[in-house]
């Protein structure tokens, strides 16, 4: 279910500063990522199931080209599931903790969308589109100043 606009949504929220590679890593620490350019858009999706998976009110998910994220130790396992759009999503994890560290259609595998709690410099984190608040939590008060749909935004 999760959705990412296309790069013509993308916003200047990263810093010309920012401190690229990225890095990230896994709730256990085997598996450690590194991200080599900004993202090409971030998003909030409240939708059940990243409520279920991150075991929070939301997920934070950044889209970026496949190959400007690199593994650099340990080794994901996946799963595959059925979004409602039809699409496959590959689900990769660590298998040690079991920690979601991206998704990633099969048929688009130019592109992966980073589950962004795993980077280990958090202020790069600024999602600027929230998706699926119709299954918010009641209790989440959305910003004002960013986009929200309901369900996923329109196609572009
Ligand atoms: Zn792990
Ligand atoms: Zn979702």
């Amino acid at each position: 279910m999760l959705f990412l606009p296309s790069v013509t949504e993308k916003v200047p929220t990263m810093s010309s500063s920012a401190p690229y590679p990225l890095t990230g890593s896994c709730n256990c620490g085997d598996v450690v990522y590194q991200v080599n350019a900004p993202f090409l858009g971030q998003v909030a999706c409240h939708c059940r199931q990243c409520q279920q998976h991150t075991q929070s009110a939301f997920s934070l998910v950044g889209g970026l080209n496949a190959r400007d994220f690199v593994i650099v130790s340990g080794a994901l396992s996946c799963w595959t599931k059925t979004a409602d759009s039809g699409n496959r999503i590959d689900c990769y994890f660590c298998p040690r903790c079991g920690n979601r560290i991206y998704h990633q259609n099969p048929d688009n595998p130019d592109h992966i969308r980073l589950k962004l709690g795993t980077l280990h410099n958090t202020d790069v984190i600024n999602p600027t589109m929230h998706i699926w608040t119709e299954q918010k939590q009641a209790w989440y008060t959305l910003p004002d100043d960013v986009a929200s749909h309901p369900r996923q935004p329109p196609a572009q």
